[in-house]
């Protein structure tokens, strides 16, 4: 794990406390969640049948640009499923007041991290000695649906499972601005409702006046800054404090030999106006896309983020770019920490994915369907 999530997770305990009486008021308020699943898993109950978010609504979200509302990526394609919060295998309904669409990836995590603490179903076997990590999950599942995915560091242990399976140890860096709820708490020709949705957006979608002229004033903002940046001196686009070579020796990933790249880090900058086609970042995805599935299929279907970045390196290293240029045109957070970018590349491309954390540095691995 990163130093800057260690950081920010003791941040959050610290934050969090009284802990005890935050999570007495929240077994109050999911009593019924949790009083289901307790008679479900004591009565060995069958489990409900499980079914996908309807295709009209489905439309709808793709309609609507929706974004997912754990970690905003964009709906496209299959790259995003119904999750059930009180999870089927815990005794959760199949209700629309307990599905609600995430991305494949959020999903899997979240699967991940019940895997992490409960093992594999029938959950039965692990009752009642393991309750208390039932209870755990359970509230850190409605919490984070609820209230954001922030509000899931009132349960650390939990929420850091979450973190290190998605984001590498790292909180996203944007939240969503077009998330849906719960499926109860919206119908087809509706607007995104999500608490969690960043305000901006929010008033953007408001048709009012002060909507249109606040969101004029960001597009001008946008525009200036494009401009800014597109005509800023390429001596001043080295990125020396969020360089990703110094974001791999933070994260531990040995995979770059410095003295190699480091002089044309320095060379590429001078070349910034350059851009990247979008024939050239297709023929990219494309590549990168082969090279993913290539490692899920051989060996122990994982692979190293610090080789993938190496890979993405390297790329950039035979244009001559600098990586501000390189990875705007890529759609990737400049700023953002290396397996940050990995995971927003491995995104575009539409690769299902889970991070796993190992001695030697992140493994990006194939994630396991829902149970
Ligand atoms: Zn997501």
């Amino acid at each position: 794990m990163s130093n800057f999530s260690k950081g920010e997770l003791s941040m959050n305990a610290q934050s969090t406390r009284p802990q005890e009486e935050t999570h007495h008021l929240l077994k109050l308020k999911y009593q019924s969640v949790l009083g289901g699943a307790k008679n479900f898993l004591k009565n060995r109950t069958k489990t409900k049948n499980r079914s996908s978010c309807s295709s009209i609504r489905v439309n709808w979200l793709i309609t609507c640009e929706a974004e997912c509302p754990h970690c905003g990526l964009r709906f496209r394609g299959g790259n995003h499923n119904t999750e059930h919060i009180h999870p089927i295998s815990l005794g959760g309904t199949n209700n629309n007041d307990n599905r609600i669409q995430l991305c494949k990836n959020c999903n899997n995590a979240r699967n991940s991290v019940m895997q992490a603490l409960l093992g594999h179903p029938p959950f039965s076997k692990i009752f009642p000695q393991e309750w208390d990590a039932v209870e755990r999950y359970l509230l850190w599942s409605e919490i984070t649906i609820d209230e954001g995915l922030s509000s899931g560091a009132r349960f650390p242990e939990v929420h850091e499972l979450f973190l290190e399976a998605r984001f590498a140890g790292e909180s996203p860096v944007s939240g969503p601005k077009k998330a849906f709820g719960r499926l109860s708490t919206w119908g087809v020709g509706e607007e995104p409702n999500y608490i969690g949705n960043t305000a901006a957006l929010r008033s953007a979608h408001t048709k009012t006046t002060t909507g249109t002229i606040s969101s004029f004033l960001r597009r001008k903002a946008r525009l200036f800054f494009d401009r800014l940046f597109d005509y800023e001196s390429p001596t001043n686009t080295g990125q020396t404090t969020s360089s990703p070579l110094r974001e791999e020796v933070v994260t531990g990933q040995s995979a770059v030999d410095e003295s190699k790249v480091l002089p044309k880090v320095t060379q590429g900058e001078q070349k910034s106006n350059q851009e990247l086609s979008e024939t050239e970042v297709s023929i990219l995805r494309q590549k990168w896309n082969d090279h993913a599935l290539n490692c899920l299929a051989q060996n122990d279907g994982s692979f190293f983020v610090g080789d993938f970045w190496q890979l993405v390196s390297d790329e950039r290293i035979a244009r001559g770019l600098s990586w501000r240029s390189f990875e705007r045109a890529l759609g990737v957070t400049h700023k953002a920490a290396m397996p940050s970018k990995v995971r927003q590349i491995l995104e575009q491309i539409g690769l299902n994915f889970i991070f796993e954390k190992t001695e030697n540095g992140y493994l990006i691995v194939e994630a396991s369907e829902e149970e």
